[in-house]
């Protein structure tokens, strides 16, 4: 097996082995950044010196058998996770010089451990987007197919999993910008239960909906991360202290037996679904079916407003925190400005992109005085009843199935100047972001192009174990080959 080819499990227990080496693993797969990632553009940020550095420690760690499960593996960090002295931007033009002076808790964590962070990953500016294209830097593409997106935001990650640049990486997932970039990309995607992990350095979009997670090769590597970057944090007031169980218990028994899945009829009826996506659908449900899973119709009865109210307390929440990028306290500044007024205009005019400003001038306008009881008051309204609905069912079920997207990674610059068919994209994951409960997305099939596409479970709150456990042996059923793209240089 070609080192690049390592899964985070398989190369931690080799360096624990010393069958390997960090500096051998993490120089391999620097080489194979340099020659592929001109073609992918997964990476904004890489300081090669600096990773085999880390490299170099962490076989020092080894050595004195001081090492831990990701002492010396290379992982790659969304670039929305701040990391004390390497430059983090958002994919923005207004951080694009920003340093941050402290760790985000999960980059910590991973320090701690002696992981070697190899690169931040690119992403839509700010997280706000489904394909990585509203990145103020660079356009990534699909390691399965160049001309397509990688979905978003956190597409660099994806890719740069799916193109075995690194071991496993992070993202964040705000309504769906884990699990839908996973799906695109082939690789295993979840995103943990608001307040499972600490939000603390993390750059904010929505901060009632954000949360970080793994986005890595397989379930294993999935649970490994989990067990690394969930637990308290008293740098973030909304972490829960609840015990964090060993999320690799889920992995010890592949039987379902007695486990209840809830298909919601709701999104039986859903349009604009992609037969090919239906058809990997039935095909995995199947699967689960033929593992002892027991399947029961449930009703999620305000889906159809869940699009519609995430469009508003996300950029009302987006207006809120990126207030503070004005020119003054971070990043870039317009120049040339002799008055306040128009320095701010400037820089924010010139600093954000596009979609970035949109969401701004939503989440303003509906927070607006005279206008906040008829929007956000109301989507908050509306947010309540979805996560009733969601509550309701698991009285009924342990997980839920759905699809990720309605449709496989779509083409480049295909939705790019029509953001509400990007926004209706997000239909199957928005929801797990809104009612604040666990969703997994594993690969179940390729459409008939060659493209990747995913299955989402979703869990009750905290109950991370049973989609690891279901996605676990879900993955061993499916055994989907071939598992890697071929990238063209
Ligand atoms: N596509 C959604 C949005 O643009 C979700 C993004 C995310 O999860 N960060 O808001």
């Amino acid at each position: 097996m070609d080192l690049h080819e390592l899964t985070i499990k398989q190369a931690s227990d080799l360096l624990a082995q010393k069958k390997i080496s960090s500096l051998e693993l993490t120089q391999a797969l620097l080489d194979r950044i340099e020659a592929l990632d001109q073609t992918i553009a997964s990476f904004i940020t890489l300081d090669p010196d600096d990773a085999l550095a880390q490299a170099q420690k962490a076989d020092d760690i080894i050595a004195a058998g001081e090492n831990t499960p990701f002492t010396g593996v290379p992982i790659a960090l969304k670039d929305v996770l701040c990391t004390n002295g390497i430059r983090t931007t958002c994919a923005s033009k207004i951080l694009e010089n920003f340093v941050p002076r402290y760790d985000a808790t999960v980059v910590s964590k991973l320090k701690q451990e002696h992981a070697v962070i190899i690169g931040k990953t690119n992403m839509d500016e700010f997280a706000m987007g489904s394909s990585t294209e509203n990145s103020a830097l660079m356009v990534t593409a699909n390691p399965w197919n160049t001309a397509h997106v990688p979905g978003g935001s956190s597409g660099g990650s994806a890719a740069a999993v799916a193109a075995r640049f690194c071991c496993g990486a992070l993202g964040t997932d705000t309504g769906g910008s884990i699990r839908q970039p996973a799906s695109h990309c082939g690789v295993v995607g979840l995103k943990p239960t608001y307040g499972r992990v600490s939000r603390f350095g993390l750059v904010s979009y929505g901060s009632s909906l954000d949360q970080i997670g793994p986005i890595v090769r397989d379930v294993e590597d999935a649970a490994l991360m989990m067990n690394l970057i969930c637990g308290h944090d008293p740098k973030d007031s909304t972490c829960s202290d609840r015990k964090v169980p060993d999320f690799t218990k889920a992995l010890v028994n592949p039987s379902l037996k007695g486990m209840k899945a809830g298909i919601p009829r709701e999104y039986q009826s859903m349009e604009g679904v992609d037969p090919e996506v239906s058809a990997v659908f039935k095909n995995a449900v199947k699967t689960l079916e033929g593992l002892g899973v027991e399947t029961v119709e449930v009703g999620l009865p305000h889906s159809e407003y869940v699009v519609a109210a995430y469009y508003i307390i996300a950029p009302c929440e987006a207006s809120a925190n990126l207030a503070r990028f004005d020119g003054v306290r971070y990043g870039f500044r317009a120049k040339g400005q002799d008055d306040l007024i128009s320095m701010y205009k400037q820089t924010k005019s010139k600093g954000f992109g596009p979609e970035v400003q949109r969401r701004i001038i939503i989440g303003t306008y509906a927070l607006s005085a005279g206008y906040y009881d008829a929007y956000y008051g109301r989507a908050s309204q509306v947010r309540t009843l979805i996560m009733e609905d969601f509550s309701r069912a698991f009285e009924q079920c342990d997980i839920i199935l759905s699809p990720v997207a309605p449709t496989p990674a779509f083409k480049i610059g295909e939705n790019v100047d029509d953001p509400l068919t990007m926004y209706l994209s997000d239909i199957f994951t928005l929801s797990a972001n809104m009612a604040s409960v666990p969703g997994i997305s594993v690969p179940a099939g390729f459409s008939a192009s060659g493209l990747p596409i995913g299955f989402q479970m979703m869990g009750a709150r905290f109950d991370e174990m049973s989609l690891l456990k279901a996605g676990f042996a879900l993955e061993q059923a499916l055994d989907l080959k071939p598992k890697f793209p071929e990238i063209k240089e």
